[in-house]
């Protein structure tokens, strides 16, 4: 069975498979090809891979149709989905919910899609669970990416020419990337807020050292997979009269409030960011779903007329891109090995498992996942 990873395109700067996961395929007993040059950007030359015994192709084309498994970090073109093998499988981040006519060209391709946003939230598939290894990073890098451009230090700092006060990070949104943030800027000496719709992570946010800020919104709850339920406009109302004084007062906002399969709720208005002082820092790290800050864009940096750096960088994984790389290509690697029958070397498909019944998008012709049937 020929497994390929195709070169990312130019802006990406993650790789999908690093040559020492590569080689854990290998010794599972796949064929496995990489496209020449996939690992440049990390100066990871062709030579490491075929160290590794991994086959480096110079054409991309033809690997594509002639491999059963093609995975990748980002979704594919719909052209190069129409060379792929019928009944072959793709796997990648496919933001199912809004690329119908991907899900579509898979679907009447006959390919089997896998889409990595859909790995449950349950223990047996956390190995496999890339938005959250992602998000992960993405959390680290927010708060990195903020304190270069912030013009004071982070911790406190008491010297003969005077004392420096600690710089002061609210966070809003508090999972994943949220908590990595939170743990960030407490290692950085930072003094660390937090907010979020679900009360659940209060103790969380505490045990983290940092301070919860209560808003009382009313009825939020969460969905079975533990995501925050989407909000109504006068709740939101309410979360923003009751952040503004909080987000006036610091020095660094990081926002990473997402719904999941909606786009991200709006939290900081330009009101509020002119209620802060010049030369603070905002990050959205929900820019590329919606934005939670008003005027936010997709990498760039938005100064405001006060003085606010509003940051909004696409892609904070791919600023740790050699580790985000790693997480990424173990994440693949633990997904495919838990459906690998090594006896007839081939994947098993049980659209009935609890875990690719959930993250299955097309098979045999069909869109087969509930969720993205609902959405489409
Ligand atoms: P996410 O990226 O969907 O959202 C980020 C955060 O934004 C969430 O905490 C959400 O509650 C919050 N949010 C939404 N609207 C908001 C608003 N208006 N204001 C403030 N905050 C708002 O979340 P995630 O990081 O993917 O995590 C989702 C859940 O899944 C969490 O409970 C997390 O602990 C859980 N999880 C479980 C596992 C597992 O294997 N059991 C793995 C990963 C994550």
């Amino acid at each position: 069975m020929q497994i390929f990873f195709p070169k990312e395109r130019e802006e990406e700067k993650r790789v999908s498979i690093l040559p020492e996961t590569a080689k854990k395929l290998l010794e599972i007993g796949m064929h496995v090809e990489v496209e020449s040059g996939i690992g440049q950007d990390l100066f990871l030359s062709d030579g490491l891979y075929e160290g590794m015994g991994i086959k480096v192709s110079k054409d991309r084309k033809t690997s594509l149709s002639s491999s059963d498994i093609i995975c990748r970090i980002n979704k594919p073109e719909l052209d190069e989905v129409a060379v792929q093998k019928k009944d072959s499988l793709h796997i990648s981040f496919l933001d199912p919910f809004n690329n119908t006519n991907l899900i579509k060209k898979f679907a009447d391709s006959n390919i089997i899609s896998i889409s990595m946003e859909l790995i449950p939230r349950i223990t047996r598939a956390q190995k496999m669970d890339a938005l959250s290894s992602q998000a992960n990073l993405g959390g680290y890098a927010a708060v990195i990416e903020a304190s270069r451009c912030l013009s004071k230090s982070f911790p406190m700092m008491m010297t003969a020419a005077g004392t420096i006060s600690p710089s002061r990070v609210f966070i809003i949104g508090v999972g994943v990337a949220g908590l990595q943030a939170i743990a960030t800027a407490k290692r950085l000496g930072a003094r660390v807020e937090a907010f979020d719709t679900r009360p659940v992570v209060e103790e969380q946010v505490k045990s983290l050292g940092a301070k919860f800020i209560k808003i009382d919104v009313g009825d939020t709850g969460e969905t079975e997979q533990g995501y925050a339920k989407e909000l109504t406009k006068d709740q939101i109302k309410i979360q923003q009269e009751g952040m503004k004084n909080i987000c006036s007062r610091s020095n660094v906002v990081i926002t990473t409030a997402q719904v999941f399969g909606r786009p991200a709720p709006l939290i900081l208005t330009t009101e509020m960011i002119e209620a802060m002082q010049p030369g603070s820092v905002v990050v959205d790290m929900a820019v590329s779903t919606g934005g939670n800050v008003e005027g936010s864009l997709p990498n760039k940096v938005i100064i405001s007329k006060n003085g606010v750096s509003i940051i909004g960088l696409s892609n904070l994984p791919g600023e740790v891109a050699s580790d985000a790389s790693l997480v990424y290509g173990n994440n693949l690697f633990n997904l495919i090995n838990e459906y690998w029958d090594a006896d007839s070397k081939k994947f098993s498909f049980d659209l009935d498992d609890e875990i690719l019944s959930k993250c299955v998008v097309t098979h045999k012709g069909k869109i087969v996942n509930k969720l993205v049937m609902e959405r489409i």
